[in-house]
Protein backbone atom coordinates (compact mmCIF):
# COMPACT_ATOMS: atom_id res chain seq x y z
CA UNK A 1 0.00 0.00 0.00
CA UNK A 2 0.83 3.91 -0.79
CA UNK A 3 0.17 5.90 2.62
CA UNK A 4 0.55 9.39 3.26
CA UNK A 5 0.56 10.22 7.27
CA UNK A 6 -0.21 14.06 8.60
CA UNK A 7 1.42 15.13 4.48
CA UNK A 8 2.57 18.99 4.89
CA UNK A 9 3.64 21.13 2.06
CA UNK A 10 4.11 24.92 2.40
CA UNK A 11 5.57 27.55 -0.03
CA UNK A 12 6.52 30.21 2.43
CA UNK A 13 3.47 30.75 4.64
CA UNK A 14 1.05 29.25 2.79
CA UNK A 15 0.11 25.64 3.46
CA UNK A 16 -0.78 23.70 0.52
CA UNK A 17 -1.15 20.57 1.70
CA UNK A 18 -2.70 20.35 5.38
CA UNK A 19 -2.17 16.79 6.78
CA UNK A 20 -3.23 14.49 4.33
CA UNK A 21 -4.15 11.32 5.23
CA UNK A 22 -4.29 9.39 2.26
CA UNK A 23 -4.05 4.97 2.09
CA UNK A 24 -3.94 3.70 -1.70
CA UNK A 25 -4.51 -0.24 -1.42
CA UNK A 26 -2.46 -2.62 -4.04
CA UNK A 27 -4.59 -2.96 -7.23
CA UNK A 28 -6.33 0.40 -6.67
CA UNK A 29 -7.09 2.88 -8.40
CA UNK A 30 -7.67 6.16 -7.22
CA UNK A 31 -8.72 9.47 -8.99
CA UNK A 32 -8.19 13.09 -7.53
CA UNK A 33 -10.19 16.04 -8.83
CA UNK A 34 -10.48 19.64 -7.00
CA UNK A 35 -10.05 23.39 -8.71
CA UNK A 36 -7.04 24.66 -9.71
CA UNK A 37 -4.54 25.45 -6.80
CA UNK A 38 -6.29 23.20 -4.46
CA UNK A 39 -2.71 21.45 -3.95
CA UNK A 40 -3.09 17.90 -6.63
CA UNK A 41 -0.33 18.54 -8.00
CA UNK A 42 2.10 19.17 -4.88
CA UNK A 43 0.26 15.61 -3.65
CA UNK A 44 1.66 13.91 -6.29
CA UNK A 45 4.87 15.48 -6.33
CA UNK A 46 5.57 15.03 -2.59
CA UNK A 47 4.41 11.30 -2.63
CA UNK A 48 7.20 10.67 -5.24
CA UNK A 49 9.48 12.85 -3.29
CA UNK A 50 9.66 15.50 -6.67
CA UNK A 51 8.96 18.06 -3.52
CA UNK A 52 10.36 17.55 0.21
CA UNK A 53 7.86 17.21 2.66
CA UNK A 54 7.98 19.86 5.40
CA UNK A 55 5.80 17.04 7.76
CA UNK A 56 4.69 13.90 7.76
CA UNK A 57 5.28 10.77 5.60
CA UNK A 58 5.11 8.84 2.78
CA UNK A 59 5.70 5.09 2.40
CA UNK A 60 4.99 2.62 -0.14
CA UNK A 61 4.92 -1.07 1.09
CA UNK A 62 5.79 0.26 4.73
CA UNK A 63 8.93 1.57 3.70
CA UNK A 64 8.88 5.41 4.38
CA UNK A 65 10.61 7.20 1.79
CA UNK A 66 12.86 10.21 1.94
CA UNK A 67 14.62 9.55 5.21
CA UNK A 68 16.13 6.04 7.93
CA UNK A 69 16.81 6.10 11.13
CA UNK A 70 20.38 6.36 12.75
CA UNK A 71 21.32 6.11 16.34
CA UNK A 72 17.29 7.05 17.56
CA UNK A 73 17.12 10.00 14.89
CA UNK A 74 15.50 11.13 12.08
CA UNK A 75 18.39 11.85 8.77
CA UNK A 76 17.85 12.20 5.52
CA UNK A 77 18.13 9.23 3.31
CA UNK A 78 21.27 9.68 0.71
CA UNK A 79 20.85 9.88 -2.85
CA UNK A 80 21.23 6.68 -4.11
CA UNK A 81 18.79 5.37 -1.94
CA UNK A 82 16.68 8.08 -2.01
CA UNK A 83 16.76 7.32 -6.07
CA UNK A 84 16.22 3.74 -5.39
CA UNK A 85 12.97 4.22 -3.23
CA UNK A 86 12.08 6.62 -5.70
CA UNK A 87 12.03 4.27 -9.16
CA UNK A 88 9.12 2.66 -7.52
CA UNK A 89 6.65 5.49 -7.59
CA UNK A 90 6.06 6.06 -11.10
CA UNK A 91 5.34 9.34 -12.20
CA UNK A 92 3.59 10.78 -15.79
CA UNK A 93 3.13 14.48 -16.54
CA UNK A 94 1.40 16.51 -18.26
CA UNK A 95 3.67 17.57 -20.83
CA UNK A 96 5.14 13.90 -21.49
CA UNK A 97 9.26 14.86 -20.77
CA UNK A 98 10.57 12.72 -23.11
CA UNK A 99 14.55 13.30 -23.66
CA UNK A 100 13.86 15.20 -27.35
CA UNK A 101 17.58 14.18 -28.28
CA UNK A 102 16.99 10.57 -28.21
CA UNK A 103 15.17 7.84 -29.83
CA UNK A 104 11.71 6.13 -28.39
CA UNK A 105 13.72 2.84 -27.29
CA UNK A 106 16.78 5.04 -25.73
CA UNK A 107 13.74 7.11 -23.72
CA UNK A 108 12.73 3.61 -22.48
CA UNK A 109 15.90 1.65 -21.50
CA UNK A 110 18.12 4.75 -20.10
CA UNK A 111 16.61 4.09 -16.78
CA UNK A 112 16.25 0.68 -15.92
CA UNK A 113 20.24 0.23 -17.41
CA UNK A 114 21.15 3.29 -14.61
CA UNK A 115 18.68 2.35 -11.42
CA UNK A 116 18.21 -1.41 -12.04
CA UNK A 117 21.10 -2.44 -13.18
CA UNK A 118 19.86 -4.02 -16.78
CA UNK A 119 22.09 -4.82 -19.30
CA UNK A 120 21.12 -3.04 -22.82
CA UNK A 121 19.88 -6.17 -24.34
CA UNK A 122 17.25 -7.19 -21.36
CA UNK A 123 16.63 -3.29 -21.27
CA UNK A 124 15.77 -3.86 -24.78
CA UNK A 125 13.87 -6.78 -25.10
CA UNK A 126 11.36 -4.68 -22.17
CA UNK A 127 10.59 -1.78 -23.91
CA UNK A 128 9.95 -3.68 -26.87
CA UNK A 129 7.17 -5.67 -25.23
CA UNK A 130 6.08 -2.10 -23.46
CA UNK A 131 6.15 -0.22 -26.65
CA UNK A 132 4.13 -2.92 -28.05
CA UNK A 133 1.31 -2.74 -24.89
CA UNK A 134 0.59 1.20 -25.91
CA UNK A 135 0.50 0.24 -29.57
CA UNK A 136 3.54 1.34 -30.81
CA UNK A 137 5.48 -1.21 -31.52
CA UNK A 138 6.87 0.07 -34.81
CA UNK A 139 8.36 3.63 -33.32
CA UNK A 140 11.37 2.15 -31.05
CA UNK A 141 14.01 3.99 -33.69
CA UNK A 142 11.79 7.51 -33.66
CA UNK A 143 12.59 10.38 -32.20
CA UNK A 144 9.79 12.49 -30.18
CA UNK A 145 9.46 15.26 -32.78
CA UNK A 146 8.30 12.66 -35.07
CA UNK A 147 5.31 11.87 -32.85
CA UNK A 148 2.23 13.23 -32.00
CA UNK A 149 1.16 14.32 -28.61
CA UNK A 150 -0.93 10.84 -27.62
CA UNK A 151 1.95 8.88 -28.89
CA UNK A 152 4.45 11.05 -27.20
CA UNK A 153 2.68 9.93 -23.70
CA UNK A 154 2.19 6.64 -24.47
CA UNK A 155 6.06 6.22 -24.57
CA UNK A 156 6.17 8.59 -21.23
CA UNK A 157 3.80 5.51 -20.09
CA UNK A 158 5.52 2.99 -21.48
CA UNK A 159 9.14 4.74 -19.93
CA UNK A 160 7.16 4.88 -16.36
CA UNK A 161 6.07 0.93 -16.72
CA UNK A 162 9.92 -0.13 -17.87
CA UNK A 163 11.08 0.60 -14.06
CA UNK A 164 8.06 -1.53 -12.81
CA UNK A 165 6.84 0.51 -10.24
CA UNK A 166 4.64 -0.43 -7.60
CA UNK A 167 2.29 2.84 -7.84
CA UNK A 168 1.72 4.88 -10.74
CA UNK A 169 1.08 8.90 -10.51
CA UNK A 170 -0.57 10.56 -12.88
CA UNK A 171 -0.22 14.34 -13.39
CA UNK A 172 -3.32 15.32 -15.61
CA UNK A 173 -2.14 13.30 -18.66
CA UNK A 174 -4.53 14.43 -21.40
CA UNK A 175 -4.78 18.30 -20.26
CA UNK A 176 -2.18 19.32 -23.23
CA UNK A 177 -3.65 16.74 -25.67
CA UNK A 178 -5.57 17.39 -28.37
CA UNK A 179 -9.25 16.43 -27.87
CA UNK A 180 -8.93 13.96 -30.68
CA UNK A 181 -5.74 12.39 -29.07
CA UNK A 182 -7.20 11.79 -25.59
CA UNK A 183 -8.68 8.64 -26.29
CA UNK A 184 -5.93 7.09 -27.05
CA UNK A 185 -4.30 7.42 -23.87
CA UNK A 186 -7.14 6.91 -21.75
CA UNK A 187 -7.24 3.54 -23.75
CA UNK A 188 -3.89 3.00 -22.15
CA UNK A 189 -4.58 3.36 -18.59
CA UNK A 190 -7.96 1.79 -18.73
CA UNK A 191 -5.98 -1.05 -19.67
CA UNK A 192 -3.04 -0.56 -16.84
CA UNK A 193 -6.16 -0.27 -14.11
CA UNK A 194 -7.29 -3.40 -15.48
CA UNK A 195 -4.23 -4.98 -15.55
CA UNK A 196 -4.21 -4.54 -11.84
CA UNK A 197 -1.44 -1.62 -11.57
CA UNK A 198 -1.94 0.78 -8.18
CA UNK A 199 -2.82 4.21 -9.77
CA UNK A 200 -3.31 7.71 -8.20
CA UNK A 201 -4.72 9.85 -11.29
CA UNK A 202 -5.05 13.73 -11.18
CA UNK A 203 -7.41 14.47 -14.05
CA UNK A 204 -10.36 16.26 -15.11
CA UNK A 205 -11.88 13.10 -17.18
CA UNK A 206 -14.96 12.77 -15.04
CA UNK A 207 -16.11 9.74 -17.87
CA UNK A 208 -12.46 7.71 -17.15
CA UNK A 209 -13.24 8.35 -13.16
CA UNK A 210 -16.39 7.11 -13.05
CA UNK A 211 -15.35 4.32 -15.14
CA UNK A 212 -12.23 3.44 -14.09
CA UNK A 213 -11.92 4.60 -10.39
CA UNK A 214 -12.42 2.49 -7.43
CA UNK A 215 -12.63 5.89 -5.64
CA UNK A 216 -12.79 9.69 -6.19
CA UNK A 217 -11.20 11.94 -3.98
CA UNK A 218 -12.50 15.25 -4.11
CA UNK A 219 -9.41 18.43 -2.65
CA UNK A 220 -10.14 21.87 -1.94
CA UNK A 221 -7.63 24.13 -0.30
CA UNK A 222 -4.81 21.52 0.24
CA UNK A 223 -7.66 19.04 2.37
CA UNK A 224 -9.18 15.80 1.07
CA UNK A 225 -12.99 17.25 1.28
CA UNK A 226 -14.60 14.17 0.45
CA UNK A 227 -13.05 10.20 -0.72
CA UNK A 228 -15.23 7.44 -1.63
CA UNK A 229 -16.41 5.40 -4.67
CA UNK A 230 -16.49 7.10 -8.12
CA UNK A 231 -20.36 7.13 -7.82
CA UNK A 232 -21.13 8.44 -4.99
CA UNK A 233 -18.72 11.46 -5.12
CA UNK A 234 -19.15 12.15 -8.29
CA UNK A 235 -23.60 11.68 -8.51
CA UNK A 236 -24.68 11.82 -4.99
CA UNK A 237 -21.35 14.29 -3.06
CA UNK A 238 -22.05 14.58 0.26
CA UNK A 239 -19.93 17.73 0.49
CA UNK A 240 -21.53 20.32 -0.13
CA UNK A 241 -18.00 21.98 -2.29
CA UNK A 242 -17.83 18.76 -3.76
CA UNK A 243 -21.11 19.25 -5.32
CA UNK A 244 -20.80 22.79 -6.08
CA UNK A 245 -17.30 22.00 -8.14
CA UNK A 246 -18.79 19.16 -10.00
CA UNK A 247 -21.40 21.42 -10.71
CA UNK A 248 -18.97 23.90 -12.27
CA UNK A 249 -17.07 21.33 -14.34
CA UNK A 250 -19.86 18.91 -15.65
P1 LIG B 1 -4.06 22.85 -11.07
O1 LIG B 1 -5.43 22.21 -11.19
O2 LIG B 1 -4.05 24.25 -11.58
O3 LIG B 1 -2.96 22.01 -11.64
P2 LIG B 1 -3.27 21.98 -8.39
O4 LIG B 1 -4.41 21.49 -7.61
O5 LIG B 1 -2.40 20.96 -9.05
O6 LIG B 1 -3.81 23.02 -9.48
P3 LIG B 1 -0.84 22.86 -7.12
O7 LIG B 1 -0.05 23.00 -8.36
O8 LIG B 1 -0.55 21.67 -6.26
O9 LIG B 1 -2.40 22.90 -7.43
O10 LIG B 1 -0.63 24.18 -6.29
C1 LIG B 1 -1.20 24.39 -5.02
C2 LIG B 1 -0.82 25.75 -4.52
O11 LIG B 1 0.58 25.78 -4.27
C3 LIG B 1 -1.12 26.88 -5.48
O12 LIG B 1 -1.57 27.97 -4.75
C4 LIG B 1 0.23 27.18 -6.10
O13 LIG B 1 0.32 28.52 -6.48
C5 LIG B 1 1.18 26.86 -4.97
N1 LIG B 1 2.49 26.40 -5.46
C6 LIG B 1 2.72 25.26 -6.16
N2 LIG B 1 4.04 25.12 -6.42
C7 LIG B 1 4.65 26.19 -5.88
C8 LIG B 1 6.02 26.62 -5.80
N3 LIG B 1 7.02 25.89 -6.36
N4 LIG B 1 6.27 27.79 -5.16
C9 LIG B 1 5.27 28.49 -4.58
N5 LIG B 1 3.98 28.14 -4.62
C10 LIG B 1 3.66 27.01 -5.25
MG1 LIG C 1 -1.84 20.59 -10.99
Amino acid sequence: AIVTDQLVKRYGSHEVLRRIDLEVLPGQVVCVIGPSGSGKSTLLRCINHLEQPDDGTVSVDGEVIGVTHRRGRTVPLGAAELRRQRAEIGMVFQSFNLFPHMTVLHNLVLAPMKVRGQSRAEAERRARVLLGQVGLADYAGAYPVQLSGGQQQRVAIARTLAMEPKVLLFDEPTSALDPELVGEVLDVMRKLAHAGKTMIVVTHELGFAREVADRVIFMDEGLIVEDGPADQVLSNPREKRTAAFLSKVL
